[in-house]
């Protein structure tokens, strides 16, 4: 029996590609999906060729975190052709196959397999850098499949995303163990949605009663901008997650994978993902960003 003509097809395309870099969650809603794209455009931002896949394929969310909602994808005889955000970050996802943003893709392995096999064989990515892939949460069969296929090639490892809860760490255990399975080198574990970190100017201020919360703000906003100014470029700070067992970094230590770094919970963090905008291009992430980025350059 000669090689798998799907593994041999897989290694030519990946040929062009330089590193390949998982993203993986043992949970959803932990904020695997707004990292692949904040470290795709950090990549992309640092003059590095950026491909993102996402095989997410029960909840693209990758096209709207791009700011590439509605756009279709194109063929031409070297494959499918990425959605470009710049002429050095291209997209796919099955998002972009969907004709309704809301429709549900329900199917079965088989049929994911498919596809994750037809986005890594036909996508015409061209010489790359980085190959970021945002997969699915859990341990399912698109991940069995994605390193299956992964291995016809060479994959540089897989960055595991939580948040510091219990309850999300437990599944990230068992993440790390399928990665030491599989054989897929653990790059780290980020931990995010650290506590709050919100700068000053943004908070707003509820006075009790009937006053809308505008007033108290404005009212305080005034207040403070006449006792305390200095007060204004403050990032105020809280927990928000009980971390009185030692969250991801001792996780980690416990489990010998690397531990890479926290992200705080940034409302700003959060408008730069639904707006598809990237949390470095400027000041506005004041919270996050520093914190992504010394996560970023730690790879
Ligand atoms: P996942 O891919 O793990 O399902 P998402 O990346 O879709 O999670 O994130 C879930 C939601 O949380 C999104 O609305 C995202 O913008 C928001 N989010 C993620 N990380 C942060 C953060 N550090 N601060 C604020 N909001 C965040």
């Amino acid at each position: 029996k000669g090689p798998d003509p799907d593994l041999v097809a897989i290694a030519e395309r990946m040929a062009t590609v330089k590193h390949k870099i998982l993203v993986l969650s043992g949970k959803g809603g932990v904020g695997k999906s707004t990292f692949s794209a904040q470290l795709s455009f950090a990549l992309a931002e640092m003059d590095h060729q950026v491909g993102l896949l996402d095989i997410d394929i029960c909840g693209p969310s990758i096209p709207k975190m791009l700011g590439l909602e509605g756009q279709d994808i194109h063929q031409s005889n070297l494959g499918w052709s990425p959605i470009y955000v710049e002429s050095n970050l291209g997209v796919m996802s099955i998002g972009f196959m969907l004709p309704n943003p809301d429709d549900a893709v329900i199917w079965r392995g088989p049929r994911k397999n498919g596809l994750i096999k037809q986005f890594l064989k036909d996508v015409d990515w061209g010489e790359i850098d980085y190959l970021v892939v945002d997969a699915p949460p859990g341990t399912s069969d698109e991940h069995i499949s994605i390193v299956q296929y992964l291995q016809a090639t060479e994959v540089d490892g897989a960055i595991i995303v939580t948040t510091p809860q219990q309850v999300s760490l437990i599944d990230v255990r068992k993440e790390i163990n399928f990665c030491k399975k599989v054989g897929v080198p653990v790059l780290g574990v980020v931990e995010n949605m650290s506590g709050l970190r919100q700068a000053f100017t943004d908070l707003k201020f509820v006075k009790p009663g009937p006053a809308g919360e505008t007033d108290a703000t404005e009212w305080a906003m005034n207040y403070i901008k006449e006792k305390a100014p200095e007060l204004l470029s403050v990032v105020a700070c809280s927990e928000v997650f009980d971390s009185s067992k030692g969250g991801a970094e001792k996780m980690c230590h416990e489990m010998g994978v690397p531990f890479l770094g926290k992200v705080p919970m940034d409302p700003q963090l959060c408008k730069a993902a639904e707006e598809g905008r990237s949390c470095f291009a400027d000041q506005r992430c004041s919270a996050s960003a520093p914190a992504l980025k010394s996560i970023i350059d730690k790879l």
